[in-house]
């Protein structure tokens, strides 16, 4: 038995918030007295397994073959399977993403299995797991309890701490890939990443935030947020108040209905601290607010707060750091 992860891989890399999940495994695992299991699905798949392995899998299901390059669910899916038959998983977890969600589904209907799609938490309660997850548009909390034997959940990105690499080898499992390409109905003729230069906020060490405190310039406003985000090499991040005001698009948006983020530096520039907003940046470890009003609820969450004008406060930090950086 055991708690079976999938490592999402793009162009050969592994999707970094795997080991997240892999980690949360090993400690679901341990509570439920069972193991912790990788599976890894590529051409070429040694580098990941042996990643996997620090991460904590005590065992890694591997299937490599050139057929697998690229995601296709449909070979994916047989092969997720066939580990969750091997492994006798408990669980199936992937990340939210829609690679991971939909191969969680796709599992999760041919097992019969109950699924908690786009969950924030996993935890282990009278020897049962139980997931988390959040509903109509972030307005409630659900926690899910599970009928069937197999649970499979795709989880938000930064969900769980990043783990440090310290475990050491286990065992590999290959898995049995005999792929027809002429009987895989999805073809991936071409593949062009979305190249826009910008830093993803789900990966950023630092972010900086603006929220509706630009109000009465927006585009000044996020000019001077996206300046000190460059000096800083940060993530451009906001508020849903100024994604629904249309200052930016809503990619950018950090809380409940935007994204998770763990950075180690977070700069809310003119942002009240919303509690659907601290829920998607209120496990970054340093919290910076800038906010003319001193009794807005960020300052109770912020670790050093600057009470002045955003239009004022932005521009000296960031001549300040071009100036320390330079
Ligand atoms: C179901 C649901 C889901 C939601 N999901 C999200 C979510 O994912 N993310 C999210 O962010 N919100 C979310 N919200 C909205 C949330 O409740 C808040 O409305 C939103 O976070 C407020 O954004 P804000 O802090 O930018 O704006 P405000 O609350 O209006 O705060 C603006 C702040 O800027 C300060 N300010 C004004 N002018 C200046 C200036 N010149 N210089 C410095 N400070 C200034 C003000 O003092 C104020 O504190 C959600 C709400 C609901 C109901």
């Amino acid at each position: 038995m055991s708690i079976l992860v999938w490592i999402e891989q793009s162009d050969g890399l592994v999707i970094s918030n795997c080991w997240e999940l892999l980690a949360k495994a090993k400690e679901l695992a341990v509570e439920l007295e069972t193991t912790a299991a990788a599976l890894v699905i590529g051409d070429e798949v040694d580098e990941a397994a042996r990643q996997a392995f620090t991460y904590g899998a005590d065992t890694v299901y591997a299937a490599a073959d050139a057929t697998l390059s690229r995601f296709r669910l449909q070979p994916y899916a047989a092969l997720a399977e066939q580990a969750v038959e091997r492994a006798a998983a408990r669980a199936f977890l992937t990340n939210a993403s829609i690679r991971g969600g939909t191969l969680a589904a796709t599992v999760a209907c041919r097992q019969q299995a109950g699924i908690a799609a786009n969950a924030s938490d996993l935890w282990v309660e009278a020897g049962e797991l139980v997931a988390a997850r959040t509903i109509y548009s972030g307005n409630i909390r659900a926690e899910l309890r599970f009928e069937n034997r197999l649970v499979v959940a795709s989880i938000r990105p930064r969900s769980f701490p990043m783990p440090e690499p310290v475990g050491g080898p286990g065992v590999m499992v290959t898995l049995d890939v005999a792929l027809d390409e002429a009987q895989i109905r999805e073809k991936v003729t071409d593949f062009r990443a979305a190249d826009s230069g910008e830093i993803g906020l789900t990966d950023a060490h630092i972010i900086v935030s603006g929220g509706r405190g630009v109000a009465d310039d927006p585009a000044k406003g996020f000019k001077l947020v996206g300046e000190l985000a460059e000096t800083l090499g940060a993530a451009l991040g906001a508020s849903r108040a100024a994604v629904d005001a249309g200052y930016i698009p809503y990619k950018h948006q950090v809380g409940q209905t935007g994204k998770t983020v763990r950075p180690d530096l977070y700069i809310a520039c003119g942002i009240s601290g919303a509690i659907q907003h601290l829920a998607g940046m209120g496990n970054s470890k340093i919290i910076v607010a800038v906010n003319k009003d001193s009794g807005a609820p960020i300052f109770e969450r912020a670790k050093y707060g600057i009470v002045h004008d955003l239009f004022e406060a932005v521009p000296a930090l960031t001549a300040e750091f071009r100036k320390r950086l330079a």
